[in-house]
C-alpha cells in the first residue's frame, strides 16, 4: 500500500452503532423515536424550544454512557502510529472520538455537549441540562441558548477548513455513513476530484457510492482495525 501524507476520515452514525447508539437507518429515519422534523429543524426549535431542549437533554444522558468501540480506537491508533496529517470529520454529535482520545476532530453537525448562545455566539460546554431558562455565562442573557446541533437547513460547521482538508488529502475514508445527508455526502466527490484514493466502509453498498474506489463491507469494528493494521504494516514493509 502506498504511503499517504494527508488523510481525511469522514464518520457517520454507523461507526457508533457498535457502541449501542441507534443510526437513523436502523430506526426508519426516526432519531430515538422522534420524527426528525420535530427535533432537528430550526422551525421546530422556533415553535417549541423546550420540547427540542428536552430531546437533546435526554439524548445527552444516553450518549454520556456510551463507550468508544474498536473502530473509534483503530482511528486513534492510526493517528498515533501513522506519520501523516490525519483529520476526522464527523457527522456524529456524540463524543466517542474524543473518548477514544483521537485528535483533529471536526464536528460538522455540532456536538451534544454544547449549546450556543443566539445572542452573543458563546459556546457553552456542558453535559448537564440546558433549557429555555438557561442564562448565557458570557452575555448573561437568559433563554437564548440553542443546542449546538446543526439543524436541517442550517450551515455546517468548519466548512472552510473541511474543504481545505478535502482538497489536499491523498486518502479519504468514509465510515458508517449512508451518504444521503448533504453536503457531507458530497465530500467524497471533492476528495476524488482533487486526487485522493477513496474508501467506503459500510455494512452494505450505499446509494451514493459512485466516487469510491474501494468498498469494504462489514462491521466497522472489524473491518477498520484490520485496515489500520494493514496500513501500519505497509510502513514497516516499505511498500
Ligand atoms: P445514517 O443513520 O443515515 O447511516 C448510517 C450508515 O451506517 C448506514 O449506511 C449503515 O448501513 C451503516 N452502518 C450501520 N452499522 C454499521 C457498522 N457497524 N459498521 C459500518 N457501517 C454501519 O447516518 P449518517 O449517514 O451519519 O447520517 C445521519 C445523521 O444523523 C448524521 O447527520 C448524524 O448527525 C445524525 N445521527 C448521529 C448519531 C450519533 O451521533 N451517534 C446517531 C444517529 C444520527
Amino acid at each position: 500500500m502506498k504511503i499517504f501524507k494527508n488523510i481525511v476520515i469522514l464518520t457517520g452514525a454507523g461507526i457508533s452503532a457498535e457502541s449501542g447508539l441507534a443510526t437513523f437507518r436502523a430506526s426508519n429515519g426516526l432519531w430515538n423515536n422522534h420524527k426528525v422534523e420535530d427535533v432537528a429543524t430550526i422551525e421546530a426549535f422556533q415553535k417549541n424550544p423546550q420540547y427540542v431542549h428536552e430531546f437533546y437533554n435526554e439524548l445527552k444522558k444516553e450518549l454520556v454512557k456510551a463507550k468508544p468501540n474498536a473502530a473509534h480506537l483503530a482511528i486513534t491508533k492510526l493517528q498515533n502510529e501513522y506519520p501523516a496529517d490525519i483529520n476526522i470529520v464527523t457527522q456524529n454529535v456524540d463524543t466517542l472520538h474524543e473518548k477514544a482520545k483521537s485528535k483533529n476532530i471536526y464536528h460538522v453537525h455540532g456536538q451534544i455537549n454544547q449549546a450556543v448562545c443566539l445572542n452573543c455566539g458563546h459556546i457553552l460546554e456542558t453535559f448537564g441540562d440546558v433549557d429555555t431558562e438557561t442564562v448565557c455565562p458570557n452575555c448573561q442573557v437568559a433563554g437564548m441558548m440553542k443546542p449546538n446541533i446543526v439543524f436541517f437547513g442550517e450551515n455546517l460547521l468548519y466548512m472552510d477548513k473541511v474543504d481545505e482538508l478535502l482538497r489536499s488529502c491523498d486518502l479519504f475514508l468514509s465510515i458508517g455513513t449512508s451518504g444521503v445527508v448533504f453536503p457531507a455526502a458530497a465530500f467524497v466527490q471533492t476528495a476524488k476530484y482533487y486526487g485522493a484514493l477513496t474508501y467506503e466502509f459500510n455494512l452494505e453498498p450505499t446509494s451514493n457510492n459512485f466516487y469510491f474506489d474501494h468498498h469494504i463491507m462489514g462491521k466497522a469494528g472489524v473491518t477498520l482495525p484490520a485496515f489500520v493494521d494493514e496500513m501500519t504494516a505497509s510502513l514497516k514493509n516499505g511498500d
